[in-house]
């Protein structure tokens, strides 16, 4: 077996690249961390003590922030950071849990780079650029629709204002509850019939996208919550979106089920993931019985396909 006996001029070596790594690390995190790998693979055979050092630094900077999720439009990052640390997106802050967690949610239409801003007691630890994925978008045409619910009477207009406020009003709800972080379960399931994103052309004209996910079942199908939350809206006939059910699952992201046949919780509820709390319906402005669950969080309208496993074959 070769062994090759040590000299002073290696220790002094490993040191001088040790402080270099750490420096560039500091400096330009991305480029350092191939350094400190080959740094790493280079000193393990010659310094133990060296090499744990390094490693306990690269895991000290590399936890600093880790995001998980989908990094496309319509999905959502959960991201993780010492508790304590103040987190910011395109200048906006972030709530943070007691644990270091929080999320963030990408439109339809959300910018494919964002940055991110980790500090700590008003010093910045790290800033980060998020790349996601671009979508398409599929085009619905709807025709044959009641032109009432198409365009609106005026003498509805009041009407619709003030339900939009009042959904607006229930997603602003912002508690440290964490009730997204044991994932989401179909709320129903069945053929799907509306996906995010979509565009909806009726009776000719383009409408705004189409925000939710549409499953089509029979009117009195069992609605269960896909995750665990407090309702802050129950509405028995919105004009547009008929039966109506919010629930809040923290951090202000919500969930949003229309066009219910029947609401079987309260404004106050706490609900558990499984909790049988509505029946589907054609309520609203539809074209037949089916959920549409939509989920928003802060003022992004993300996509709740993306938070669930495949539909099940049936
Ligand atoms: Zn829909």
């Amino acid at each position: 077996m070769m062994s090759t006996p040590r000299d002073h001029s290696d220790g002094c070596w490993i040191v001088g690249e040790a402080v270099v790594a750490c420096l560039s690390l500091i400096l330009n995190p991305t480029v350092c961390r191939q350094h400190l790998y080959t740094v790493e693979s280079m000193i393990r055979f010659q310094c133990n003590c060296w090499c744990g050092l390094l490693l306990t630094l690269m895991s000290w900077h590399t936890q600093a922030l880790t995001l998980q999720g989908e990094f496309v439009q319509g999905g959502m990052l959960t991201g993780q950071v010492e508790p304590g640390d103040r987190v910011e997106v395109a200048g906006e802050s972030l709530r943070v849990s007691e644990q270091g967690v929080f999320i963030i949610g990408f439109g339809r239409d959300a910018p494919i780079e964002s940055s991110i801003r980790v500090s700590r007691r008003g010093k910045e630890l790290e800033t980060r650029t998020i790349k996601i994925a671009r979508r398409d978008y599929d085009i619905q045409r709807i025709d044959n629709l009641p032109k009432s619910k198409v365009t609106p009477p005026k003498r509805d207009w009041q009407r619709i204002k003030r339900e939009s406020a009042m959904v607006k009003e229930a997603r602003s709800l912002d508690e440290p509850r964490t009730d997204f972080l044991d994932g989401f379960i179909w709320p129903v399931e069945g053929r799907i019939s509306g996906v995010y994103g979509s565009q909806r052309i009726l009776n000719g004209a383009p409408r705004r996208p189409h925000y939710g996910i549409d499953v089509a079942a029979p009117v009195g199908t069992r609605v269960i919550a896909p995750a665990a939350g407090l309702v802050t809206l129950v509405h028995p006939d919105m004009f547009f979106s008929g039966g109506t059910l919010i629930i809040d699952h923290g951090h202000q992201l919500s969930s949003s089920f229309l066009h219910l046949h029947k609401i079987l919780v309260k404004q106050g509820d706490r609900v558990e993931q499984g909790d049988v709390i509505a029946e589907v319906g054609a309520t609203g402005r539809v074209t037949g019985a089916h959920l549409d669950w939509r989920m928003n969080l802060r003022s992004a309208r993300i996509d709740p396909a993306l938070r669930v496993p495949p539909m099940p074959e049936r």
